[in-house]
């Protein structure tokens, strides 16, 4: 698709959008690199779990704890890629030619030198995935060929005796090829002892497909990160329950797992958590307690804003957080806090230090935590731009960068300043028609909006005015 290019971040942000000199707010958070960057520092110091070996099939999406290593040659033998016939390709430097036909190879048939190989002025008949003869260099097309059959008196009882003996089957060639043409040689795309999968990689379809070339029925994964997911706030609800008339039901919570599950984490859902210092605190625990539940890392939604009940920050202050930032200049998703206390830490209610803090936490020395707006879009885009980086480097890999790919803007964009902005969008055409165009959505809060979305458009601080028809950096939902 040459409209949506993939582009780093940075390019994405060079085009040609109306500038202006914007407002800057009182009081600034971070900037959207920053807040990233500042992320991939602290998850470049954290370990994954134990390794565990499970069968194949059952490690997809998991991160490999061991690489993958070809057993022997790829191929294992000098492999037609076509069907038609194996020759040299010196019989063909003037076409068209016509070579006697001494044999047949089918894929997973052996042919033995000097039983069924090309000499001068001969070919073998190959199928796609046959090891080619010996003294054949090249393979011809079947489409480039026509085969006959001589009339000698001799050749019909020689063809009785089978390939390898003057059969008299001949083959017509109107096409020259290369030495090395139409198979691929053993070793070519990996040799015996080759790593060809990382650890550290998670395995998708393609790896699984590797592990299985080279023998590995049962791999070796890291032990997925426990993520526990805690969701704050008076008015929300479980969503079996039945909402009062001012009570909303926990989507988050769900929203959260799915993309915990996602990132390659166990997401841990906890009770919610009411605006009540001393109750969020205690859920706090609960989440890291060694003893307990054990979660080596923490998300917490609502409760991050500037209300006199959002205590998110102050509860964890009283844990000892130590916070990395409190406020990132996007939106949706200003108010995120990104933070960790001490493994040792937090300190209990009760004055005590949360029982073997460490004992089945990656070999970390911190506790990570993020606490992201309430809001239901602004939790899934913050989860993506910040937790999601951490969640993958504690299973094991290395976190994925994010790709922008461009599009271009079916209508005009006005925008307050100031803010990179993601801003849910529908991305429909394919090729040279792609276009992108905002989803009408009511804000933060608007599920449905997002729901109907496949992409954010971002859009950077500097920026108020982008025109239709101007390519725009795009995030893929
Ligand atoms: P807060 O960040 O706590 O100020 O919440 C911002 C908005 O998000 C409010 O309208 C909340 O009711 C809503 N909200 C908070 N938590 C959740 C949740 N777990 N599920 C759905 N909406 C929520
Ligand atoms: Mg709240």
């Amino acid at each position: 698709m040459p409209e949506q290019n993939l582009t780093a971040y940075d390019s994405c942000m060079s085009s040609s959008f109306v500038h202006s000199s914007s407002s800057v707010p009182a009081t600034r958070g971070v900037s959207f690199e920053e807040a990233r960057h500042t992320v991939e520092r602290h998850a470049a110091g954290v370990c994954p779990g134990d390794a565990e070996t499970v069968d194949l099939l059952a490690g997809l999406g998991r991160v490999l704890a061991e690489g993958i290593v070809a057993d022997r040659d790829f191929p294992p033998f000098d492999r037609a890629t076509r069907d038609g016939y194996a020759v040299r390709a010196a019989d063909l430097a003037e076409v068209p030619a016509r070579l006697e036909v001494v044999g047949e190879v089918k894929a997973g048939g052996w042919p033995e030198p000097g039983v069924c190989s090309v000499g001068l002025g001969q070919a073998v008949e190959i199928m796609t995935g046959a090891p080619l003869p010996a003294g054949a260099d090249a393979v011809v097309m079947v489409e480039h060929t026509s085969v006959g059959q001589c009339s000698h008196p001799n050749v019909a009882k020689d063809a009785t005796l089978g390939w390898g003996t003057l059969t008299g089957r001949f083959v017509d060639i109107q096409r020259g090829v290369s030495v090395g043409e139409n198979f691929v040689p053993r070793g070519a795309e990996a040799r015996a002892g080759h790593v060809l999968q990382d650890r550290g990689r998670r395995l998708d379809h393609a790896a699984i497909a590797i592990a299985a070339a080279v023998g590995k029925s049962r791999v070796q994964v890291f032990r997925k990160p426990r993520v526990a997911v805690l969701s704050t706030g008076d008015e929300v609800v479980d969503v079996a329950a039945t909402p009062g008339p001012a009570q909303i039901r926990n989507s988050n919570s769900y929203s959260l797992a799915a993309q915990v599950q996602n990132a390659g984490g166990e997401p841990v859902r906890l009770a919610i958590a009411p605006d009540e210092p001393r109750r969020l605190r205690s859920r706090i625990e609960e989440a890291w307690d060694a003893e307990g539940l054990a979660c080596d890392i923490l998300l917490l939604t609502g409760g991050v804003s500037m209300g006199k009940y959002d205590l998110v920050e102050q509860v964890l202050g009283e844990l000892k957080a130590e916070f990395h930032f409190t406020r990132v200049e996007i939106q949706p998703g200003r108010p995120t806090v990104f933070g960790s206390c001490s493994a040792d830490a937090p300190a209990r209610a009760d004055g005590e230090v949360a029982v073997g803090a460490r004992a089945r936490a990656p070999a970390s020395h911190r506790k990570y935590f993020f606490g992201l707006p309430g809001n239901p879009v602004s939790t899934m885009v913050t989860f993506e731009l910040f937790a999601r980086p951490m969640i993958e480097a504690l299973a094991g890999m290395t976190p994925q960068p994010l790709i922008f790919l461009r599009a271009r803007l079916k209508s005009e964009i006005r925008t307050k300043t100031g803010l990179t902005r993601f801003l849910p969008a529908v991305l429909s055409g394919e090729f040279e028609n792609a276009v992108v165009e905002l989803a009408r959505w009511h804000g933060s809060g608007d599920i449905a909006a997002l729901a109907r979305a496949n992409c954010y458009v971002v859009i950077p601080p500097e920026c108020d005015l982008v025109g239709a028809g101007e390519w725009v950096p795009l995030l893929v939902r």
